[in-house]
């Protein structure tokens, strides 16, 4: 026998099957008088697949519903499921549940549906896990948190899935191949994408991105795969780091988006260091000067973006403005508030809706109100509250608390935490303490060291509240002392995209959604 024939006699082994992978959904709740609930689903059932396929996220469900008919698998589990880890879109424990080679798969069943909502809601949006990021930014927050927060908080997610539902923003360097082609074929528009710069070789620089974890070297190629994605929209964002992608790097990044037309804006924020960059490289912080010559070259490309498009197209961020020491521009300038998520008119936002033109003249009790705040917005918080100070009765104080768990280089309002208010507070010295909406977890009393408002009540012997929306909701909740929860915690109409908003976003939205006492 020669040599050739054994290999094709190796080459002839059929392929071993392969269990079949499933991410079984578990279903939160099931609309009254829909498909489901006739075909007898109950919370706490599990989706296995929809037409004979398993379903990795509700993308991919509501996209298989779309062609028209569908029949969906579910399952009950035998047994009383096992507790969640609570880490959104990490579905490993019940997923270990339903392998199929697995005994105690528990009963199931089907039910068909006809260009029909089935009328299942979700646990959780990914089903199949959370993507997590290949790179190493020199700027990444997670690298620069303190030990000791919610496990969920320390995820390093990059999941393209996730900035289509809720605009967080991903650097498109793990995609794979099948990735690329789902986002065109299912038409994920738009996106939010970390550019940084257009510079190929700085931006492996800045991003350090791992071989290893790269899946597609196309992936990593910045401008190839803006051009790749032409038919889906792109709102971009530029991380300044100075010395690195500012200067001429920043005008030859702002020229190449602009020539995108699938790139419809972008945001330009200085980068947040903290005291915990222990084996991180060195980074200067961004200094007075560096933020104003961003901000004179911004400027001109956005009066030349203006004249012949009718956009600014880019649009810096609140904190470069109070870097700098300019006004920020007028409201009309944001052209709608389409980055207010990354700290890109929160303030102007904040300031529009003013205080009613009537104000009392006096308040029926006295009251002593302090409005906390990260130091970078106290002045100016303090000059747009000054007419209350009129009123008598209302003591006010705007108090800039230092962060004692980022360190004091961290001014932002968004990363302040419960420990910062306890070392900034005396126990009973004012009535009422405002905090920061942003330093609360979206739809919670929670702060990101897990701290609750209601601990800081009775720990303070005070009443205390999140902060307005807007300045007028702000003085109606110092004035009345009603609580500001019409939209997420006091996050105005702008700011709410989406209340289904987990754990797993809350730092990117704090650290680029921090800017403000609101
Ligand atoms: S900043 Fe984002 S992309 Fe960069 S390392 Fe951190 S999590 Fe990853």
């Amino acid at each position: 026998m020669s040599a050739a024939s054994t290999d094709d006699q190796h080459n002839l082994i059929p392929p071993q099957p392969q269990p079949e992978e499933l991410y079984p959904a578990p279903i939160k709740t099931v609309e009254a008088g829909s498909p489901a609930e006739r075909a007898g689903v109950r919370p706490g059932d599990f989706l296995l697949r929809v037409n004979g396929a398993p379903v990795t996220d509700v993308l991919a469900y509501r996209h298989a519903l779309s062609q028209g008919k569908a029949t969906l698998e579910m399952a009950r589990p035998a047994a009383a499921p096992k507790v969640m880890t609570g880490v959104p879109g990490t579905a490993q424990d019940h997923h270990r549940l339903f392998m199929p080679q697995e005994p105690g798969l528990g009963e199931t069943f089907s039910f068909d549906v006809e260009w029909e909502d089935p009328g299942l809601d979700f646990e959780e949006v990914l089903f199949d896990g959370i993507k997590k990021c290949a790179n190493k930014c020199d700027f990444c927050y997670v690298h620069q948190m303190p030990r000791g927060f919610r496990k969920s908080l320390y995820i390093m997610d990059d999941d393209y899935r996730l900035s289509f539902l809720y605009g967080s923003f991903v650097t498109l360097t793990n995609l794979t191949e099948g990735d690329i082609n789902r986002i065109l074929d299912e038409n994920l528009s738009p996106l939010y994408v970390s550019v940084h710069t257009a510079n190929q070789e700085l931006r492996q620089d800045l991003m350090r991105w791992w071989k290893l974890k790269v899946k597609d070297p196309q992936a990593v190629q910045i401008r190839g795969m803006i051009e790749r994605l032409e038919s889906i929209d792109l709102y971009t964002q530029i991380v300044l780091v100075p010395g690195r992608n500012d200067r001429e790097h920043l005008d030859d990044t702002v020229e190449y988006l602009s020539s995108r037309p699938n790139v419809l804006s972008a945001a330009v924020v200085p980068i947040g260091l903290t005291s915990h960059r222990t084996n991180l490289p060195d980074v200067r912080t961004f200094s007075r000067e560096d933020a104003q010559d961003s901000l004179k070259r911004l400027n001109i490309w956005r009066k030349k973006f203006l004249n012949e498009r009718g956009t600014r197209f880019i649009f810096p961020s609140d904190e470069l403005y109070l870097l700098a020491g300019e006004p920020l521009p007028s409201e009309e300038e944001y052209e709608g508030f389409p980055m207010l998520e990354n700290g890109v008119g929160m303030i102007r936002d904040f300031l529009t809706g003013g205080l009613d033109s009537e104000l009392p003249a006096a308040l029926p009790e006295p009251r002593r109100v302090i409005l906390a705040t990260g130091a970078l917005f106290a002045e100016s918080l303090d000059l747009a509250v000054e007419p209350l100070r009129a009123i008598e009765g209302l003591t006010l104080e705007v108090r800039a608390v230092e962060n004692k768990t980022f360190g004091k280089v961290t001014t932002v309002a968004g990363l302040l935490t419960g420990r910062c208010f306890r070392h900034a507070i005396k126990p009973g010295e004012a009535d009422l303490l405002l905090v920061p909406p942003t330093t609360l977890r979206y739809g919670t009393e929670l702060m990101l060291d897990d701290t609750s408002l209601t601990e800081l009540r009775k720990e303070f012997k005070m009443d205390v509240q999140p902060g307005g929306a807007t300045l007028g909701e702000l003085a109606r909740v110092i004035l009345n002392s009603a609580t500001s929860s019409g939209h997420q915690w006091g996050m105005s109409a702008h700011a709410v995209k989406d209340s289904g908003k987990g754990d797993s976003v809350q730092i990117q939205v704090a650290e680029q959604g921090m800017r403000g006492q609101a």
